[in-house]
């Protein structure tokens, strides 16, 4: 992503000319109903208070997007990505003209700001859009008249269709904003008091973090934790934006820091693991007795390549015979249906006997750059599953995660296992 305010040099840093600049980021909890959004207006009064020229970010109200897909998915058989973006991105308008009335009925100058009147760039990918590009200069516009700048988060622009940024997508548009401003920080404000250990509302005893690094969180995300999209954090790294997570739900008058992405070598004390991150939406599927010869792995995952279906575990069983093999890979749920389609058209190319497919399984991960130097991590978490009875039906590694895939029954109990395995449960 270019982001045209920093590549073009306007975006003064905020230590430059004029006041330090924020974004501050409000999920849907935060803004569930107009009391929270008052909340939220106490937030911005004291951050400008302080001294910051202020571009909020919300979210629409929680619930709201899930019941704005879910029209969609009632209005017509036929998919029109252009519409959908149409229809789901209008609840952070709703939030966003709210805010900004609630803080101008506070006497604090304050205008909304929609994906394409700033304009946020982006792809025409709808649904699923990527940020190309933000021009600064108009929210800096209204900053030197004053003004909150309120906008809405998970939308942009491409052509004249409006798009939207992915599910959680608001996080991704703060982040960018912050980028393109060249905001001294971004504070992503939600319902819990920052990043912990694994996701506290599974694991009560999950540590609050200080401090991540960005390739931990990038990994936490994209292996389930929805705390903040995968994209924002990418962008948090890259631009190297002072990306905070912290609760709104905390007295707007004693606020407190939440935690910080920063760099591996800001972070004093490295545990090997970090966190423990699980993704439900996952499916398996297995074929048996595939013909065990050059070219079968190509003939199986290019066509799903091409269908652009990610996939992502994969188990291949030696053989016993030299002649048929079982090969187990993992899709995204919401693929599996297609998946299955299509290796069932391609079946006499590729030689295999059936076909099993589970949608319910659960993909466990472990993160930590710690990882990097210490031998036997994985192992030892493959031991405490096996003496909790839990078969796992495949594995990957990297650098600074594994990852079990398990029956979904065992969830939280293997969860709650791996989490005090590495020491992360609070005491
Ligand atoms: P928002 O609506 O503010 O964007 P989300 O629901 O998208 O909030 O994200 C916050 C939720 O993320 C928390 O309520 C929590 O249940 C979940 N979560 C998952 N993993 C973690 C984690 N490791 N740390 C903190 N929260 C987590
Ligand atoms: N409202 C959108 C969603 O629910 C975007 C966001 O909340 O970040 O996915
Ligand atoms: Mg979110």
């Amino acid at each position: 992503m270019s982001i045209a305010a920093a590549k073009s040099g306007t975006a003064e840093k905020s230590s430059g000319a004029g006041k330090p600049r924020l974004v501050m980021k409000f999920g849907g909890t935060s803004v569930a109903n107009m009391d929270r959004v008052r909340n939220v207006a106490r937030h911005v009064a004291r951050e400008r208070a302080a001294g910051y020229d202020v571009a909020v970010v919300v979210s629409a109200m929680s619930g709201k997007t899930n019941e704005l897909v879910a029209w969609c998915q009632d209005a017509a058989k036929v998919y029109s990505p252009r519409e959908y973006d149409v229809v789901v991105s209008s609840g952070e308008q709703v939030t966003a003209g709210l805010l900004a009335m609630t803080l101008m009925g506070q006497a604090i100058p304050a205008r909304s700001w929609l994906g394409w009147q700033i304009p946020i760039r982006t792809s025409d990918a709808h649904g699923a859009a990527r940020i190309e590009d933000i021009d600064g200069a108009p929210l800096a516009e209204g900053f030197a008249r004053g003004e909150v700048a309120v906008v809405a988060g998970f939308q942009g622009l491409a052509g004249d269709g409006i798009t939207t940024l992915g599910r959680g997508g608001s996080d991704t548009s703060a982040v960018a904003i912050a980028a393109a401003i060249g905001a001294e920080r971004c504070d992503i404000y939600t319902d819990v008091d920052g990043v912990y250990t694994t996701d506290p509302r599974i694991v009560p005893k999950a540590r609050r973090l200080d401090r991540i690094a960005f390739e931990e969180m990038l990994e936490m995300a994209s292996l389930g934790a929805k705390v903040l999209q995968v994209r924002s954090v990418e962008l948090a790294m890259t631009h190297k934006v002072k990306t905070f997570v912290r609760s709104s739900f905390d007295d707007p008058d004693a606020p407190q820091p939440g935690t910080l992405m920063c760099d591996e070598e800001d972070i004093v004390e490295q545990p090997i693991v970090t966190g423990i991150a699980f993704a439900r939406d996952e499916a398996q599927i297995t074929l048996k007795r595939v013909a065990d010869r050059p070219g079968v792995a190509a003939a199986i995952f290019l066509p799903l390549a091409e269908a652009n279906i990610n996939v992502d575990m994969i188990v291949q069983v030696a053989s016993d015979d030299g002649a048929a093999t079982d090969m187990t890979f993992t899709v995204p749920g919401a693929e599996f249906e297609r998946a299955k389609a299509i290796l069932t058209r391609t079946q006499s190319e590729i030689g295999f006997a059936s076909l099993h497919g589970a949608r319910d399984v659960v993909k466990i991960s472990a993160i930590g750059v710690g990882m990097r130097s210490h031998a036997g991590v994985a192992a030892k978490a493959f031991k405490a599953l096996a003496d909790k009875g839990i078969n796992i039906r495949a594995i990957t590694t990297s650098e600074i995660k594994f990852s079990v895939l398990i029956d979904e029954a065992y969830a939280e109990l293997a969860v709650r296992t791996l989490h005090s395995l590495y020491g992360l449960d609070q005491v």
